[in-house]
């Protein structure tokens, strides 16, 4: 294969100002998304949660959920995050 004729535009093109531009702009948005992902890894406490028992409806979590710190069932984890996300 021969990259003949293949325009290789923009090599020499002097947009390092654009770049670093775009670079702040996405460390920004890293940032928001960042501390939205670190406020959704944070375990969930709940004063009525007794370690077994979705707080939503009183259903038994499976362990797997447990360990992974919920403290709702899968169907009122996922509304919860519907209603986060303002569906
Ligand atoms: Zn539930």
């Amino acid at each position: 294969m021969s990259g003949d004729g293949d325009p290789t535009f923009g090599k020499d093109t002097a947009h390092g100002d654009n770049l670093d531009v775009a670079a702040d702009l996405q460390q920004k948005l890293n940032d928001a998304g960042l501390a939205e992902v670190q406020r959704r890894a944070q375990p969930e406490t709940h004063p009525d949660f007794d370690g077994k028992h979705c707080i939503s409806c009183g259903n038994e979590i499976p362990k797997l959920r447990l360990k992974l710190n919920k403290i709702r069932c899968v169907y009122c984890q996922e509304a919860k995050e519907r209603r986060d996300r303002g569906y």
